[in-house]
């Protein structure tokens, strides 16, 4: 059993217009993909900006209505809202955003944006609270003054590393990363790639890698699948993809 099957995947966004606001067409943002994640892996979605990859990503963690087609989280079926509100299922699946300044809030503190899931699932005191940020704090390699900073006061690279500490909150199986090195300068990117390989290997975490860069994506994965509006193009190892002529 896959981690994570889609199959027939459709999410097709309305578009309203005129003095009525009535649906008078629809984007096809995603039109019928199948793609299978297993636990443990770095699984690579990578084309070109507006292919439906975020919309895919969103899909899973449960951000997203989905039209028609079904995904199955461990062979549980989530495909409907309600399914994906399920507490554990919202524990096991993270998501982390590739602009992460507007992604964390910045009218909160570092702590009160890490706790956040944590108040969402499990019941801590303030003290426990705390001890658990500093923990999640030291794992990403940030100090511990950082608890009362907000977002503003980060470079990119360490405000990604806050984005995955909240995202590592609650121990979850999966992060569905959303173009997590695109907004930050080169030197940082191997950085956070290298920093994200240190906690799956530590953590067990499987991704969903999402990505319009095909080198980090051969970097980083070894399951990889080219998408172009709303399809699946290309689907195989990063040796069929990238060492077949
Ligand atoms: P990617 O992540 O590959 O850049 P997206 O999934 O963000 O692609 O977008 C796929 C298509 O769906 C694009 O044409 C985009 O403009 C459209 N789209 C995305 N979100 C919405 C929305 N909320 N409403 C309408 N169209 C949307
Ligand atoms: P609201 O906060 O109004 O419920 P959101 O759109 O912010 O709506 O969130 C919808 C659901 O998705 C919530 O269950 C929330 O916990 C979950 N969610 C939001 N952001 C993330 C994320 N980065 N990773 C995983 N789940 C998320």
């Amino acid at each position: 059993m896959s981690l994570v099957e889609i199959k027939d995947l459709k999410v097709h966004y309305p578009i309203r217009s005129g003095f009525l606001n009535r649906v008078t067409d629809k984007v096809k943002a995603v039109d019928g993909i199948n793609l299978n994640i297993e636990a443990g892996e770095t699984y690579g979605l990578v084309g070109e900006s507006g292919s439906g990859k975020s919309t895919t990503g969103k899909s899973v963690v449960g951000l997203e209505k989905i039209t028609s087609g079904s995904i199955k989280y461990k062979g549980v079926d989530i495909t409907n809202v309600s399914a994906r509100r399920n507490v554990n299922y919202n524990q096991s699946v993270q998501m982390i955003f590739q602009d992460s300044l507007s992604s964390l809030n910045p009218r909160k503190r570092v702590l009160d944006i890490i706790a956040e899931p944590l108040r969402n699932f499990q019941h801590l005191s303030t003290e426990e609270e705390k001890i658990r940020v500093l923990q999640l704090l030291e794992i990403v390699g940030l100090s511990p003054e950082s608890l009362y900073k907000y977002p503003h006061q980060f470079s990119g690279g360490q405000r990604q590393r806050i984005g995955i500490a909240r995202a590592v909150a609650t121990n979850p199986e999966l992060i569905i990363a959303d173009e997590p090195v695109s907004a930050l300068d080169l030197s940082v990117q191997a950085q956070v790639l290298n920093f994200m390989k240190k906690i799956q290997r530590e953590f067990g975490i499987s991704y969903l890698f999402i990505s319009h860069d095909l080198g980090v994506v051969r970097h980083m994965c070894q399951n990889i699948a080219i998408m172009n509006k709303g399809r699946l193009v290309e689907v195989g190892t990063r040796e069929d993809i990238y060492d077949n002529p």
